[in-house]
């Protein structure tokens, strides 16, 4: 039976920088990455804006704000050193109505103590001159806001971590795991190994995989899926940077906004609706044992009960079933373009965390059990936070 010192369970961006973080710090170790899928990043981690967020709209005092702005510069850093492709363009959040002002000022007192550098808030002209097709009576400048290629980006990580020793096993799933007297005893689709140490990197079954050894027990993953548009390349232009509307802050999505990619391409997205399964990414697809495991769950009926979640829920709803509705949304923001020039592109899902009470957690979660540690909700901007987050967690199982 194989035998590791640190296995790593997940190929998302977690699971590659953390094993990458594991690979520098402890030299000469066994470690390996146990993927259910034949390529890293091939959920989230490839699925999602692709935005490098500057870091103001965390609460400060969060593990995903003290990780944020850090994340954000060592991101740019590292990427520009393997020439994965990084677009340093900026974010503009822009208040359409003067009631969306006081979140822009609670924007930027959270930006300025989070450390967010050349932060400010800019007037209509100054949107204009930024975004000639943005208008807005205000918004809020983040220039160290800026686009990656995530798929390319957790790649170089993967190369990084096997230069540095790791064993990737691809297209191996982990079924159940077994603690025994110094180790735990994985079974997998392949067969069985064993580990010293275990980080449960999963994504979207992290919390399946904590409940098997004690952890995460209060929790549940529900999913939330994020649609895209993308608009014909021919209008590609009416943008520069990413354009945000004013946040709702109570509630862990930021809506839809406009993303200049770094491959030129103009996506608009996501919204946040609730997927029947964690990996139904089409409109109308069902997977029937997770629809089933979900209604079992009373944590999911107390968060459909909530009144902050129906609102959330309708709106989206909304703009899931028509494109109408969604693209009023993406018009609101910036002119210029017209619905036939959208075409649905490939949609992601939030592994969304849901308490005892059915709230939805804000923040990163992770759990140490004995010699594992369980890293669960690891929402947006989790791709940002990605390289100091990975060497936090190496340093929680010594
Ligand atoms: C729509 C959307 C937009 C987003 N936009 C941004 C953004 O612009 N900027 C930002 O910073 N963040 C963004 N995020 C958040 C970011 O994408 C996530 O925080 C991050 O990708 C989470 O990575 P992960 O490695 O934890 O999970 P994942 O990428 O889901 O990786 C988990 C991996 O574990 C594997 N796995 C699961 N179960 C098993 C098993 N039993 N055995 C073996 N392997 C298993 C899966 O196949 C998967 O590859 C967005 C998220 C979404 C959904």
């Amino acid at each position: 039976m194989d035998s590791y010192d640190y296995l790593v369970i997940g190929g998302g961006v977690t699971g590659c920088a953390l094993a990458r973080s594991l690979a520098l710090k402890h030299r000469g170790a066994k470690i390996a990455v146990l993927e259910k899928e034949g390529k890293v990043a091939f959920h989230t981690s490839g699925r999602n804006s692709g935005v490098v967020h500057a870091g103001y709209n965390q609460k400060p005092g969060t593990l995903k704000a003290k990780f944020c702005v850090e994340g954000n510069r060592r991101l740019v850093e590292y990427c520009r050193a393997k020439s994965v492709p990084v677009d340093e363009s900026g974010i503009l959040i822009v208040a359409r109505a003067q009631a969306e002002r006081a979140t822009l000022e609670e924007l930027l007192r959270r930006g300025k103590e989070n450390g967010v550098p050349n932060l400010r808030i800019v007037d209509g002209a100054e949107i204009k001159r930024l975004e000639p097709n943005a208008s807005g009576i205000a918004a809020l400048h983040a220039p160290s806001g800026s686009a990656v290629d995530s798929a390319f980006y957790v790649e170089a990580l993967a190369d990084d971590a096997r230069t540095a020793g790791v064993e990737f096993r691809l297209g191996e799933g982990v079924k159940r795991i077994d603690e025994r007297s110094e180790s735990y005893e994985v079974r997998t689709t392949d067969g069985r190994l064993r580990a010293k140490k275990l980080f449960n990197c999963a994504g979207l079954y992290a919390d399946r995989l904590a409940h098997q050894l004690g952890a995460g027990l209060p929790y549940t993953i529900v999913p939330f899926r994020g649609e895209f548009y993308y608009i014909d390349e021919a209008k590609a232009g009416l943008i520069r940077s990413m354009i945000y509307s004013v946040p709702d802050i109570r509630y862990p999505f930021l809506g839809v906004h406009w993303t200049r990619t770094v491959h030129g391409k103009v996506k608009v997205g996501p919204n946040a609706v609730l997927a029947f399964g964690r990996e139904a990414y089409g409109t109308y697809q069902v997977q029937p044992i997770d629809v089933a495991r979900m209604t079992l769950d009373s944590r999911f009926w107390k968060m459909l009960a909530g009144a902050d979640f129906r609102r959330l829920a309708g709106e989206n709803l909304k703009s899931s079933l028509s494109k109408t509705a969604f693209l009023k949304q993406a018009f609101s923001l910036v002119h210029g373009a017209e619905a036939k020039d959208f075409k649905k592109g490939p949609s992601g899902i939030r592994a969304q965390l849901v308490d005892t009470e059915g709230k939805l957690v804000d923040d990163i979660v992770v759990e140490k059990k004995d010699n594992s540690l369980h890293v669960l909700n690891a929402i947006s901007p989790g791709l940002t936070c990605s390289l100091p987050f990975a060497d936090h967690l190496a340093g929680q199982l010594d």
